[in-house]
């Protein structure tokens, strides 16, 4: 993609900065399905500290570390309760079900917010004809929901529901930076809550690549296996890991400024009547919004923008998706303003 691109279609189209690849170059390596890279080693140690946890996994993939903790906490025959737009249910081809042969019982969200009176009965009894409820998961921040962050108080109360019925829970945080970045509560105070938790070092942090898993020294073990038998067991790792211990120490308290350009952006979009923001303000780094259908279509939006050298995600719930991020500046932000009022203007 040219440089002039301003791509707010994801927080994973990042580029590796020269500083975090200097810190890619100069990382120590060794073979780490031996467990002997030393980079990689020193990943999974800070992972597991920061998350407050006994041990982390790397990983190539948030996919894969989903499904590694899905297979690590249930067996074929089981079921997870889930929201019903979570990533792990939407995004990752069933997975759960494909690879694990796990059931998911869905529960809709508001903004992907579930709470505790909508799972109350949801647990099947111990009777040979049912599934077997085993676990429970959360996505913090939630991506279809908005960026939406979980309300602390909702997931101390949803966890302990869960640990009162005898379920694992599982936190997808995919995107757990923003979450804490931007409510001030700390990674590892957000995942006491959860058995197991996983993060990622390509999306907002900037990574080229990686995720991690993190839980108990016994789960994590079996997660290595579980990780090995689906393709990613990797070699001189080191030099994916430098790139994640590098954005773990210089690009978590910048996630500010990815919050502070979505507000500019949603308060530039409210200027407008044609557009409607929704969720209607954002609280991370996401923002998504509807366009009246008076002007025309998400898609015919997306390729107006496009002539204007930005890039933006047409959803399938009919939205326009705009997420902000290590490439995207303040000056980037206002001249998508620009364009959007130079469009919305021209055409009513
Ligand atoms: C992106 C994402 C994932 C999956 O990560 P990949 O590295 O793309 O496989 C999982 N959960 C959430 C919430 C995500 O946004």
């Amino acid at each position: 993609m040219a440089e002039r691109w301003i791509d707010f279609r994801s927080d994973t189209v990042t580029r590796p900065t020269p500083a975090m690849r200097r810190a890619m170059q100069e990382a120590e390596v060794g073979d780490d399905v031996f467990g002997e890279d030393p980079t990689v080693n020193r990943l999974q140690e800070r992972v597991a500290e920061l998350l407050g946890k006994e041990a982390a996994l790397f990983v190539p993939s948030g996919t894969m570390a989903n499904l590694v903790a899905i297979r690590t906490h249930c067996r074929p025959g089981d079921e997870m309760i889930c929201e019903a737009h979570c990533h792990l249910f939407h995004y990752e081809q069933a997975g759960y079900a494909q690879i694990a042969g796990v059931a998911a019982r869905t529960v809709e969200g508001r903004y992907g917010v579930i709470t505790v009176e909508q799972l109350e009965g949801l647990i099947r009894p111990p009777n040979a004809h049912f599934a077997q409820t085993r676990l429970i998961t959360l996505e913090n921040t939630h991506n279809r929901g908005g960026g939406t962050i979980q309300p602390y108080p909702l997931v101390e109360a949803i966890c302990q529901w869960a640990a009162q019925h005898g379920l694992r829970r599982h936190l997808d945080g995919a995107r757990l930076w923003n979450a804490a970045v931007a409510t001030g509560i700390r990674p590892a105070d957000w995942t006491k809550h959860f058995d197991t938790v996983t993060v990622c070092f390509s999306k907002g942090l900037g990574a080229p690549v990686g995720s991690a898993l993190a839980g108990p020294k016994d789960l994590i073990q079996q997660a290595h296996r579980h990780r090995k038998v689906l393709g990613g067991g990797m070699r001189q790792a080191g030099i994916l890991a430098a790139a994640a211990l590098y954005a773990l120490d210089h690009h978590i308290d910048r996630l500010a400024e990815d919050h502070a350009n979505a507000q500019r952006l949603a308060e530039g979009l409210r200027r407008f009547d044609l557009v409607e923001l929704d969720p209607p303000k954002p609280e991370t780094n996401m923002v998504f919004f509807r366009i009246s259908p008076r002007w025309g279509t998400p898609q015919q939006l997306a390729d107006a923008l496009r002539k204007e050298g930005i890039l933006v995600l047409p959803t399938a719930e009919g939205k326009i998706r705009l997420v902000t991020h290590l490439d995207v500046s303040g000056a980037d932000v206002d001249r998508f303003i620009q364009a959007m009022e130079k469009m919305l203007l021209r055409k009513k």
